[in-house]
């Protein structure tokens, strides 16, 4: 029996991965789940799955969730205590992290510090501490299965496989809404355009991450400590379709990949049940119906934020957090009708500029520049926080 802590449970993977609870309630149970500011869909989600414990971000929040519930009560606890309190529950032995943003990232080191196994979805985790995390995962034994579509079916191509027999991975990209749109035209796209997504429907901040494919460039970095393999070998395939997830070449020529219709509910039960795959209620695929999968090397004039991404890898240590941060908040500005899109890339580039990488010798130093580069991106794009 999985005994499950949703960390992020409201969002668009912790939706998912809670109709695959539902489905199959003999497999999973829910310990606790935790979510920012969705306290009516947090509260259907106590009412149908009995958490023992839930975390909220505010005081005022937990408060309202409270007076919202009757009858039995979970425990109801707020802010990053909160959150490693759901982490770290004692009878949690699998934390799914679907937090968006850098803000997942302590409550998953804390789930892994006290020894959960861990289904991944929130990249920036890896991003921001790739280094400390892995080292942290192998010191504690724990098991970190991939939740993202794409390190799944790397993960699942890798099966069976000598790590040593690897020549490449190859990212698949869906290029997102923006793939031939009209470069020039660029700075002017709305949210609602960037928001619109081909293939996926996800969190905003992702799709936003799509559009610019800083999301395939987080991605990138996310392989290199999943995967202990270094940039050069990672590559990355526009591929418009999303039916292959990724591959993985091997010494041989051989090539290994994962196909499916894109649906995150495969990834996250993979997860959830590895090495067992259990029924998702997903699409079948049939490739007769296709009109065809294509194929094209990323336009790094279109898409700055991916070449960002490799630069920020080979700049090592600190770059990443910085590159991820001021992605946030550029992410958000954005969002806000507060800045153009082309912003976005323009914004980060000049705080990696800034920066003078330093070593992150633990996960307070990872905040403390993740903080730092917040305050730069602001001062760059000229905006107040918030
Ligand atoms: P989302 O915005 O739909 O949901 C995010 C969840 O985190 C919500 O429950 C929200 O309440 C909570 N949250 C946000 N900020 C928080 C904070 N400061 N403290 C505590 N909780 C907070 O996001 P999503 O699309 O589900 O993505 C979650 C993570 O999974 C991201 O890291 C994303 O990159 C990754 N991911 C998502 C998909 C997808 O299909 N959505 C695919 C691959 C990877
Ligand atoms: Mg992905």
């Amino acid at each position: 029996m999985k005994k499950l802590t949703i960390l992020g449970s409201t969002g668009s993977i912790g939706v998912s991965t809670l109709e695959i609870v539902a489905a199959h309630p003999n497999k999973f149970q829910v310990v606790a789940l935790t979510a920012g500011n969705n306290l009516e869909l947090l509260q259907k989600q106590i009412e149908e799955f009995s958490p023992q414990m839930v975390a909220v971000i505010t005081a005022e929040s937990a408060d309202k969730l409270s007076r919202m519930l009757s009858g039995k009560k979970p425990e109801i606890l707020h802010g990053v205590e909160g959150l490693i309190a759901a982490a770290t529950a004692s009878d949690t032995n699998m934390v799914v992290a679907a937090i968006v943003g850098a803000a997942g990232l302590v409550p998953t080191v804390a789930a892994i510090k006290a020894g959960k196994d861990v289904a991944l979805a929130n990249k920036e985790t890896l991003v921001t501490a790739g280094h400390l995390v892995m080292r942290m995962v192998k010191e504690q034994g724990i098991k970190l299965y991939p939740v993202d579509s794409e390190h799944s079916a790397v993960f699942q191509s890798l099966v069976g496989h000598r790590p040593e027999d690897v020549k490449r991975v190859i990212l698949t990209a869906s290029g997102g809404p923006f793939r031939e749109y009209p470069i020039d035209k660029l700075s002017h796209v709305s949210v609602g355009d960037a928001l619109a997504h081909p293939n996926w429907s996800m969190g905003q901040k992702i799709t936003i991450d799509s559009a610019t494919m800083m999301n395939k460039g987080l991605e990138v970095i996310e392989a290199r400590w999943l995967f202990d393999i270094t940039g050069e070998r990672i590559a990355v395939n526009i591929h418009p379709q999303s039916i292959i997830h990724s591959m993985v070449e091997y010494v041989d020529g051989c090539v290994m990949a994962q196909l499916g219709v894109p649906d995150m509910k495969g990834p996250i039960a993979y997860a959830l049940t590895y090495p067992e795959r259990v029924p998702t209620g997903v699409k079948p695929l049939d490739l007769t119906l296709l009109s065809g999968l294509t194929f094209f090397q990323p336009d790094y004039a279109r898409f700055p934020a991916l070449k960002l991404a490799y630069r920020a890898m080979t700049d090592g240590e600190s770059m990443p957090a910085v590159m991820n941060a001021a992605n946030e908040v550029a992410v958000e500005a954005f969002l806000a009708g507060r800045i153009k899109f082309t912003d976005i890339s323009a914004s980060i580039e000049r705080t990696m500029d800034a920066h003078d990488v330093s070593q992150l010798g633990s996960v307070e130093e990872v905040l403390a520049v993740d903080l730092w580069a917040r305050g730069k991106a602001r001062e760059i794009l000229k905006i107040s926080e918030g």
